[in-house]
C-alpha cells in the first residue's frame, strides 16, 4: 500500500493498489488508461477550484488541450476560467531559460491577479529537460508571500487516471492543512470528486444546509483555496466520483482520522442514502443522534414531494428503453435512478468505471450481459437503427451516431447544460429524458423525406429507371 507520503514514483511503481473504504473492505484500483495524459487528469481535477491561477509550465499546446473542458461551475471567482501558460519556445528550452520564466510568470500573475494561490502544472517537456518546479514554487512563495502549489503529474507519466490522483496527492502534500479553521464543528464534512456540473452541487447542498451540515470543502466543484486548506477539520467525507479522489480520501482518512464512503446524489434513493450515510458517519463521530431523526424526517418530506412531482412523466417513459454510453460513477447511479422511474436499460458502458462500480451496477441489473467494457459506434449505431433502443444517454463525442440514426439523445457527460443531482436534479433528468423521447421532431425525421416519396410513386408508376429518365414532378 502506499504510504501518505507517496510520490509519482510510487504510484508508478504501483499500478494497482488496495485501498481500504470506509468500511475497511480491500479492493484494487485499476489505473488503465481511458483517454488523455496525465496532466491533463489533473488540471481537470483541480482547475474548478475558482480563486487559484492555473500556470501550465509548458509550450503552448499542453494548455491549449486542456483548458476548462469541463461545464463545473463557480458562485464567486471567475479566475480558474483564465488561462496561464509561460508559453516555452525552443529557444528558451535550448538556453536553459524556461525556470526563469515560470518564476516571471509567477510574479506577473501575482501582481495582476492577486489569486488565492497559483497552482503550477509540469508537463512533458520541463520534466523532461529537468526543470525543478517543486524549487521554483518554494522560492516563489518565500518571495511573493501566496502559495504557490506544484502539481508534478507531466502527461508522460501516464493516463488521465493517474492524473487525477496526482492531483490529489498535490493537495494532500502542499494544500489541505496549511489553514486552521476556528470554526470547526461536528457537523462538518467534505465533498470529494463533485464538480458542480452546470452546478448540480447547488441542487443538493440546501439539503445538508437543512440539516445544519456544514461542507467544509466541496473538491473541486465551486472550491476556493481557504476551503480546501482547511478540509483536514472535517468530521467525515463522501467521495463522489470514485475514480476520480479516492487516493486522497483515504489518505485524510489515515493522516485525519476522518471516515470516508462512496455515494452519489444521482436518483431519489441514491440521494436519500447519501444522506443518510453522511449523517450516520457525522453521528458516529461526535454529533448528536438526532441528526439522524432530522435526517429521515427530510429525506421523508423530500421523497414525497419529489415522486408526486414525477408522477406525471411515468406514463411516458415506463418501459422505455435506455442505451447508456457513459463512465465511472454513472455508469450505476444513473442506472438506477433510470429504473427508479421504470425505464429499461439496454446496456450500459463501464469503461472508466472501477471495480466496485461494476459490482453497483451487477447488483441493479442482475444481468452482466447489459454491461460492457467500450461499446464500439458501429455497435452503437446498430443498435439504435436495429430499434433495440428508445434513447441514448452519453456525451456529446457520440451524439452524432444517435441523430444519425434518428433516434433521441440526452447528454448527460461533463458538457451537459442540465444539473442532474439530488432530488430536484432527478426532476429534471427524468423531464429531459422525457422530452427528448417524446419530441415531435423525431417521428418526422424518421418519415421518407418529399423527394423519397415522389421517387417511391415514380418507381410504382413507372418501374425501375435510371433517374435522368424519370419525368420531374414538383409538389402536389
Ligand atoms: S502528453 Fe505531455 S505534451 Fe502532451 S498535452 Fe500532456 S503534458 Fe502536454
Amino acid at each position: 500500500m502506499l504510504s501518505v507520503n507517496s510520490t509519482p514514483q510510487d504510484s508508478l511503481s504501483q499500478p494497482l493498489r488496495k485501498i481500504s473504504g470506509g468500511n475497511g473492505a480491500k479492493r484494487p484500483i485499476n489505473l488503465g488508461a481511458a483517454a488523455g495524459c496525465a496532466f491533463d487528469g489533473a488540471k481537470v481535477v483541480l482547475q474548478p477550484i475558482s480563486d487559484v491561477a492555473h500556470l501550465v509550465h509548458a509550450p503552448l499546446a499542453c494548455e491549449g488541450n486542456s483548458w476548462d473542458n469541463r461545464g463545473a461551475a463557480s458562485s464567486g471567482s471567475r479566475l480558474w476560467r483564465t488561462s496561464f501558460t509561460t508559453d516555452l519556445t525552443e529557444l528558451e528550452i535550448l538556453m536553459g531559460h524556461s525556470e526563469r520564466k515560470l518564476f516571471e510568470a509567477i510574479c506577473e500573475i501575482k501582481k495582476d491577479h492577486a489569486p488565492a494561490a497559483i497552482f503550477v502544472y509540469a508537463t512533458c517537456v520541463p520534466a523532461m529537460i529537468g526543470d525543478d518546479i517543486v524549487a521554483v514554487c518554494r522560492s516563489a512563495t518565500e518571495e511573493f508571500a501566496i502559495p504557490v502549489v506544484p502539481v508534478n503529474a507531466p502527461g508522460f507519466l501516464g493516463a488521465k487516471k493517474l492524473g487525477n490522483r496526482l492531483a490529489g496527492q498535490a493537495l494532500f502534500d502542499h494544500v489541505i492543512g496549511t489553514v486552521e479553521p476556528e470554526d470547526c464543528g461536528p457537523h462538518d464534512i467534505n465533498i470529494l470528486g463533485e464538480f458542480n456540473i452546470s452546478g448540480e452541487f447547488w441542487l443538493v447542498k440546501p439539503l445538508l444546509d437543512t440539516l445544519g451540515i456544514r461542507v467544509r470543502a466541496c473538491i473541486p466543484g465551486d472550491a476556493r483555496y481557504l476551503q480546501v486548506a482547511s478540509a483536514h477539520r472535517a468530521r467525515a467525507t463522501m467521495v463522489v466520483c470514485s475514480s476520480a479522489l479516492i487516493n486522497l480520501a483515504q489518505k485524510m482518512e489515515e493522516r485525519w482520522d476522518i471516515p470516508f464512503f462512496e455515494g452519489s446524489f444521482y436518483g431519489i434513493s441514491g440521494t436519500s442514502n447519501a444522506l443518510r450515510r453522511i449523517a450516520g458517519l457525522l453521528v458516529e463521530n461526535g454529533a448528536d443522534a438526532e441528526l439522524l431523526d432530522r435526517a429521515e424526517a427530510l429525506i421523508s418530506v423530500e421523497e414525497n414531494r419529489a415522486w408526486k412531482r414525477l408522477e406525471i412523466y411515468r406514463a411516458g417513459l415506463k418501459g422505455k428503453r435506455v442505451l447508456l454510453n457513459t463512465g465511472g460513477v454513472k455508469s450505476w447511479s444513473l442506472v438506477h435512478a433510470l429504473l427508479e422511474i421504470g425505464m429499461e436499460i439496454v446496456a450500459t458502458s463501464v469503461k472508466k468505471s472501477t471495480d466496485d462500480d461494476r459490482g453497483r451496477i451487477k447488483q441493479v441489473l442482475k444481468e452482466e450481459c447489459h454491461l460492457h467494457d467500450s461499446i464500439a459506434p458501429s455497435r452503437l449505431y446498430s443498435t439504435l437503427t436495429g430499434g433495440k433502443a428508445d434513447i441514448m444517454l452519453s456525451g456529446g463525442r457520440t451524439q452524432f451516431i444517435a441523430l444519425e440514426a434518428k433516434v433521441p439523445w440526452l447528454d448527460i457527460n461533463q458538457e451537459r447544460r442540465h444539473a442532474y443531482a439530488g432530488y430536484e436534479g432527478m426532476l429534471q433528468l427524468v423531464r429531459q429524458t422525457y422530452l427528448a423521447i417524446h419530441n415531435p421532431i423525431w417521428t418526422e425525421l424518421r418519415e421518407p423525406a418529399p423527394w423519397e416519396q415522389h421517387r417511391d410513386a415514380n418507381i410504382r408508376e413507372h418501374g425501375e429507371r435510371e433517374p435522368d429518365q424519370i419525368p420531374l414532378q414538383f409538389g402536389h
